[in-house]
């Protein structure tokens, strides 16, 4: 019998709930997907995030096979790309009818497109907002901060509001969040809860490694959810232990420490195992039953219905050329400890080293250690780019991109942050007890012992001083530099132009 529609799924849309399911007639409708080498070697991909994707899709595979009874074209690892792969299958079926809800990258949508013109792309319902629902947002705004579209969201879905007001009358309560451990560390965590891989995802071990030995990144610690179930219990687990200090210690670093009060959610959310708007609907409910305070729910709501939505609306608004900016024509090579860890700064070895252990760094390691590193050093935008989609088990272009170009490097020029995300050692400092086990210290700039933030944040802030001028919020931070001697300056030059040597 002639297939009737045959519905293309990707390994991050594996949303039991898809638009693309709406009227799928098991009799006459199929499945499709595919694990193709393409979508693990475009960026040097991590093996636990290849791992992570393929049990994910095996898992999804096996249930709409067993437990709804449909017909699933599934081809296991094979060469080639998507494109090639569908073309194939489409010639063999002849499906009347080619669906698939929008893919999370930019690249894969238009090959696919190129190869199958008749491929109808349907809006991902998993998100709260539209491409549209954005342009609209932007229309003749000159700044697209996240705030703004944050409070329309909140309204929009009436999320921590009571009527017309942000529940607690304000929208933000990052004042009451963000402090350090302290000297005596974080004490007693909560107790991690645990994925072990299962028969499916040991298999894939198994198979990742023949395909992919030379990938970096350890599969011994592969422990994350690939189903909706194991997500749901990675999301409880959150809500009932983490949520509550959550907004107090989410910036706060502390050695062989990588999970502390974050989520471990971001993967099985941008897989689609979990529903952003169960997420919202827990932390708020732990807000309203005395379980969580306010400032912790508020703030995790904000990366979840603000932040999340909103790159995801920039990245879409300003595809493709979006991946090419590079506002501070930064041009030096991503340094090779990034794919090792092997470094003597120990921040940046602590970081890199759980991301290849787990494939997992939080937020503020993104940002303030490996990102604002890249920043400091000038390194080319789309390399540090390629580094942060390769690594990470929760990466998908359409969030990774623009944290990485708009927010971590500001190399977008500020159409999403303010001012760039640039400090000395000494805010790693304040936010870990990373330095007190570094051989470098943070507040030195020059000398045997300077910290390579330190030196490069003055050197940062004195090359691009012109282009910096025109952001309003870097007018305190670029007059610190007039306290600079000339010969400090020519020091700080000096030690920055080792530190960009090839490492
Ligand atoms: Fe990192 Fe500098 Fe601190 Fe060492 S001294 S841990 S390099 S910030």
């Amino acid at each position: 019998m002639n297939v009737r529609k045959l519905v293309v799924v990707l390994g991050d849309q594996l949303d039991r709930a898809s638009a693309a399911f709406d009227d799928f007639d098991p009799k006459r409708d199929r499945v499709w997907m595919a694990e193709v080498h393409e979508e693990s070697t475009h960026v040097w991909s991590h093996q636990a995030r290849i791992v992570l994707f393929l049990s994910a899709m095996r898992h999804f595979r096996d249930e709409l096979r067993e437990e709804r009874r449909w017909k699933v074209e599934y081809t296991a690892l094979t060469t080639g790309t998507l494109a090639e792969a569908l073309t194939k299958d489409v010639a063999r079926l002849n499906p009347a009818q080619l669906v698939m809800v929008q893919p999370g990258d930019y690249r894969v949508q238009q090959s696919l497109l190129a190869a199958l013109p008749n491929l109808q792309i349907l809006p991902d319902r998993h998100f709260l907002s539209t491409a549209e629902d954005f342009a609209k947002h932007a229309e003749g705004r000159k700044q697209l901060r996240m705030e703004y579209f944050y409070r329309e969201m909140r309204r929009r879905y009436a999320v921590l509001m009571e009527g017309d007001k942000p529940t607690g009358g304000d929208w933000n309560y990052d004042s009451d969040n963000r402090e350090a451990f302290g000297k005596r560390g974080p004490g007693l965590l909560p107790q991690a809860e645990d994925f072990p891989p299962d028969k499916i995802t040991q298999d894939v071990m198994r198979e990742v490694r023949g395909h992919f030995p030379k990938h970096p990144g350890e599969l011994e610690h592969f422990n994350w959810p690939v189903t909706p179930v194991d997500a749901r219990r990675s999301l409880n687990d959150f809500i009932t232990h983490r949520l509550p200090k959550y907004g107090l210690y989410q910036d706060a670093m502390w050695t062989d420490e990588p999970y502390l009060y974050h989520a471990r959610i971001a993967s099985a959310l941008n897989l689609k195992l979990l529903n952003p708007r169960e997420v919202i609907a827990a932390a708020e409910e732990a807000y309203r039953h005395g379980q969580a305070p306010l400032a912790a729910v508020e703030g995790f709501i904000r990366q979840i219905l603000g932040w999340r939505e909103y790159v995801r609306g920039i990245y879409w608004h300003y595809m493709p050329d979006y991946a090419d900016h590079n506002a501070l024509d930064a041009h030096a090579s991503l340094p090779a400890f990034y794919w090792t860890g092997d470094t003597d700064m120990e921040c940046l070895r602590q970081a890199i080293g759980q991301t290849l252990r787990h494939g997992y760094a939080h937020h503020i390691q993104r940002l303030m250690v490996t990102g604002l590193y890249s920043l400091l050093l000038g390194v080319e935008p789309r390399e540090i780019h390629q580094w942060y989609l390769a690594v990470y088990v929760d990466a998908v272009e359409w969030v990774e991109l623009p944290n990485t170009i708009g927010m971590s490097q500001f190399a977008d020029g500020g159409i999403m942050a303010s001012k760039p995300y640039a400090a000395s050692g000494k805010y790693i400092d304040r936010m870990s007890n990373y330095c007190g086990n570094c051989r470098y210290n943070p507040a030195d700039a020059v000398g045997d012992q300077a910290c390579p933030f330190t030196t490069l944040y003055w050197d940062f802030l004195m090359r691009n001083e012109e282009r910096l001028r025109r952001v309003p919020r870097m007018e305190m931070q670029l007059r610190n530099i007039q306290r600079l001697s000339g010969e400090r300056k020519l020091e700080i030059t000096k030690r920055a132009s080792l530190l960009r040597e090839p490492q």
